[in-house]
C-alpha cells in the first residue's frame, strides 16, 4: 500500500504523520493556530514537507474534534467553546491544496476506526469507543458501520444526561456524563485547577477530591451499562487520560454492565485502549484508505 498522511487536530496540538502499512513513519506536531488562515498555512506547510520526503502519498485522512460533517469535511460550531475554526470547509480546502483524496471525521470516530482495525475492537462489528479526558467523547460501531445520523454527528454519548440537576456541563446542559467523569469536571468538583492536581489531593486523602473521583467512576460505569442497553455492543474500549490513570475504573464498569438487560449484558468486555494517544492519528490514516475507494 502507498503511504498515507494522517492528521489529528486537537484544541491545543495539531499532529501530522506519514503512515505506511498502518505504522507511523514520521510525525510532526505544532500548536493549533486559533485563526483559520494561520491554521491552514501551518497545516499545508507540514503536508508539503512530508510529501517532499515521500512523493507517492496516496490520500489524506483528518481527525478533528467534533462536531464535524464526515460527508462534507466541514467543521460545525462546537458547543464547548467559541470555535475559531467553525464553518471551515476543511475537506475541500485540503483537496484543493493537495490534489489528493481527503476524508475527514470526528476524533472519536477515527479512534474507533483504529481500534476496530488494529486495537481492542478488532474483529467486532458492534463496538463502542469512549474517551475520558478533558472531555468525554464516544463513537459507536453498529453492524459494521459507524453510527452516523442525518448530519454525521451521532454518538455524542458523553452528553447524555445522568442527573437533571447535576453539575453544569460545557455544552450548557446539566448532569451530562462529561459533567461528572471528565478531568475538567473532577477538578471543578474538587476545587482544584486541573485533574492532575485533584488526583494528587485525592491520593493525599482530600475528602472532596476523593468524592469527585468516586462520582466520576460511578458515572463512567453507569454510562457503560446504559450503552450496553442502547447499542448491544460486543466490546467497549475506553481511552483517555482519566481512564488510563484509573485502570481499576474499567473493572468497576465491567461489574456495572451486569446491571444491563440480558442477554446484551453477557460477554461484553470493557477494556482499556492499548493504542495510547496515537489512536486518533492512526485512525485518521486508516480513514484515508477509505478515501481511495
Ligand atoms: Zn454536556
Amino acid at each position: 500500500m502507498l503511504p498515507l498522511i494522517g492528521i489529528d487536530i486537537g484544541g491545543t496540538w495539531t499532529r501530522v504523520a506519514l503512515v505506511h502499512d498502518r505504522t507511523i513513519v514520521r510525525e510532526v506536531r505544532h500548536p493549533t493556530p486559533k485563526h483559520t488562515d494561520a491554521f491552514l498555512a501551518a497545516l499545508f506547510a507540514v503536508i508539503a514537507d512530508l510529501r517532499a520526503e515521500r512523493t507517492d502519498v496516496a490520500a489524506v485522512g483528518v481527525s478533528v474534534t467534533g462536531p464535524v460533517s464526515p460527508f462534507t469535511g466541514t467543521l460545525f460550531a462546537p458547543p464547548n467553546n467559541s470555535g475559531p475554526l467553525a464553518g471551515l470547509d476543511l475537506g475541500d480546502r485540503l483537496r484543493a491544496e493537495t490534489g489528493l483524496p481527503v476524508a475527514v471525521d470526528r476524533d472519536t470516530n477515527c479512534a474507533l476506526i483504529a481500534e476496530a482495525a488494529i486495537g481492542g475492537a478488532a474483529g467486532h462489528a458492534n463496538a463502542i469507543f469512549a474517551t475520558f479526558s478533558t472531555g468525554v467523547g464516544a463513537s459507536v460501531l453498529l453492524n459494521g458501520a459507524l453510527l452516523r445520523g442525518r448530519d454525521g454527528t451521532a454518538g455524542e454519548l458523553g452528553h447524555m444526561v445522568q442527573s437533571f440537576d447535576g453539575p453544569l456541563c460545557g455544552c450548557g446542559r446539566r448532569g451530562c456524563v462529561e459533567a461528572f467523569a471528565s478531568g475538567t469536571a473532577i477538578a471543578a468538583a474538587s476545587g482544584f485547577p486541573d485533574g492532575a492536581a485533584a488526583a494528587h489531593a485525592a491520593e493525599a486523602g482530600d475528602p472532596k477530591a476523593q468524592a469527585a473521583f468516586a462520582l466520576a467512576r460511578e458515572s463512567m460505569a453507569s454510562a457503560c451499562a446504559d450503552w450496553v442497553n442502547a447499542f448491544n455492543p460486543e466490546v467497549i474500549v475506553i481511552g483517555g487520560s482519566v481512564a488510563q490513570h484509573n485502570p481499576e475504573w474499567v473493572e468497576h464498569a465491567q461489574a456495572r454492565v451486569s446491571d444491563a438487560f440480558a442477554p446484551a449484558r453477557d460477554n461484553v468486555p470493557v477494556v482499556l485502549s492499548t493504542l495510547g494517544d496515537h489512536v486518533s492519528l492512526l485512525g485518521a490514516a486508516i480513514l484515508a484508505e477509505s478515501a481511495l475507494s
